[in-house]
């Protein structure tokens, strides 16, 4: 840790904040007060209390917002050169990294998670700005062949105006994601963050605004679902939605979108299989599942949550997996914890509630299992890592988004029986496969139900490899070149000579 950031961490473990952090929403390249006046508080998950005030916006906001969005793109946002925005972009991914320090610890404090993590999300970030900075100027059109009495050719031209809604476990990471590709692609943005972890993405608009992005093309409004998510999903001003978060908001959000005819990604949940045939290097198997299910407490739509294990190794690997997993320091996420807290009162409960019905419905609770708080300060919402075996393949616990600390082990007879257990949700976001026979790998990475397949690394790949959903995990794809074309509209142009 750098001196510098140590002082930072030292301030906000002492004071309980950090001074200087936005409390207003950002629209028109500016600060800008809720027309209500209304503040809401931010809460600090690792202590319970809160640390700091943004504006609770409205219906109102939303609209000044979406019509300077508007205003953006009649103005010198439309006719920036791709090369410039490219530049653009460069320079926000800089300032990201310049900023970094700032950025990871106001994600900590908002969010709960660990700085490492808070920091290898800033870093994401970042990389999002750089990847699409160098895409700006090689999104391009085709020709297409109709003989020599014609010229036909398409283009790609921005959406317009792209909503991104965000939920609080990735606030900085998501909103790079979706916010990078739509400016690359010449759209402007209306974002609202979580109501639970609104400051990094206050935060991005000071940092796009000395980028020199014009005002009006990055714009935030802070409040809660439903005074600011539903009214945006319902804009009739809005051209594109990229909304992440539950199912139940998702369908919500497609309804309102249905009614405008607005295009609409859904990057929901996940209840994702991580399969670790008998063949497989153990060791690995094991590092890697820890990670799976418990980095940012559990809290990832795409968490290895559930276990497919072999039979014949069923026994030892889940040993050695609970022996680690019984070795994880809980703390808060700017001290040296090796998990941090879970993000709310609400979510702690929720967790609880699924690990205590599963018991009592049979679960073979293997470790964990119970609430707890921050052994130095006995302040926070925190909760065991924990796993559970011995649960039938329809089981709440198996079947739901847990969206905690929480593993559940299913036992596989076959690499054939892996796959059916692995499909046998109605998520279907990602998977892993740990074993050593790298055709049987890929044979089983065609036959699963995932937008994304892990082999031998869970998480594997980056902002260069598109992610997204099938059935109830959503569709539509972020990251990657593909992602694009969600904030393009295509146009095809054909002469006759
Ligand atoms: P959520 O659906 O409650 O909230 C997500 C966002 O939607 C928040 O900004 C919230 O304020 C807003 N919102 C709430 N009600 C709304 C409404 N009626 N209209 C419009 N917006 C509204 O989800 P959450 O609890 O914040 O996040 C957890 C969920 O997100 C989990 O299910 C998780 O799997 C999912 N998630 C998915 C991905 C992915 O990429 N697939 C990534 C992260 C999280």
């Amino acid at each position: 840790m750098t001196p510098a950031l140590a002082t930072m961490v030292a301030e906000a473990r002492s004071t309980g904040t950090l001074s200087g952090l936005p409390d207003r929403h950002w629209i028109n390249g500016t600060r800008c007060p809720s027309g209500s006046n209304r503040l809401m508080e931010t809460v600090d998950p690792g202590t319970g209390k809160a640390f700091a005030q943004v504006a609770a916006g409205n219906a109102a906001d939303v609209d000044f917002a979406v019509s300077s969005a508007h205003k953006a793109l009649d103005g010198p946002w439309r006719t920036m050169v791709p090369a410039e925005r490219g530049r653009l972009l460069a320079r926000a991914a800089a300032l990201i990294r310049a900023n970094a320090d700032r950025l990871a610890v106001a994600e900590a404090l908002d969010s709960g998670k660990r700085l490492v993590e808070a920091q290898g999300d800033v870093g994401g970030a970042a990389r999002a700005f750089e990847y699409y900075a160098g895409a700006c100027d090689k999104f391009q059109g085709s020709a297409i062949p109709l003989g020599p009495d014609y010229i036909s050719y398409t283009t790609h031209e921005p959406i317009g105006v792209a909503a991104q809604i965000v939920p609080w476990n990735y606030p900085i990471s998501t909103l790079a994601r979706g916010l990078a590709p739509a400016l690359a692609a010449g759209c402007a943005v209306v974002a609202k963050p979580a109501d639970q972890t609104p400051l990094t993405a206050l935060m991005m608009g000071e940092l796009l605004a000395q980028a020199g992005l014009p005002a009006g093309a990055y714009n935030v409004v802070t409040g809660t679902g439903v005074e600011v998510g539903a009214p945006l999903a319902a804009h009739p001003g809005i051209d594109h939605i990229t909304f992440t978060g539950s199912v139940a908001t998702g369908i919500h959000v497609m309804q309102s979108a249905a009614a405008n005819v607005t295009r609409v990604i859904l990057e929901l949940g996940g209840k994702s299989p991580i399969l670790v045939l008998a063949d497989a290097d153990i060791d690995a198997a094991i590092e890697g599942t820890l990670g799976a299910i418990f980095e940012n407490a559990g809290q990832i739509c795409s968490a290895g949550s559930r276990l497919i294990v072999e039979r014949s190794i069923h026994a030892t690997f889940v040993e050695k997996l609970v022996k680690r997993a019984n070795d994880f320091h809980l703390g808060h996420g700017l001290g040296s914890a090796d998990m941090g807290p879970v993000n709310s009162a609400a979510q702690l409960d929720r967790i609880a509630g699924y690990v205590e019905r599963a018991i009592s419905r049979g679960a073979k609770l293997l470790c964990g299992g119970k609430r707890t708080v921050d052994p130095e300060t006995g302040l926070g919402w925190f909760y065991q890592p924990t796993v559970l075996d011995n649960l039938p393949a329809d089981d709440e616990a198996v079947q739901q988004e847990i969206f905690g600390p929480v593993l559940v082990v299913q036992v596989a007879d076959s690499a054939e029986h892996a796959v059916a257990l692995a499909n046998g949700t109605d998520y279907a976001l990602v998977a892993g496969i740990y074993t050593r026979d790298f055709a049987k790998a890929h044979r089983i990475a065609a036959r699963l139900d995932a937008g994304q397949v892990y082999i031998n690394e869970f998480f594997a790949g980056g902002i260069e490899t598109p992610f997204g959903g099938n059935r109830r995990s959503g569709f539509g794809r972020a990251k990657g070149f593909d992602a694009l074309t969600s904030y393009s509209k295509l146009k095809c142009i054909t002469a006759r000579l």
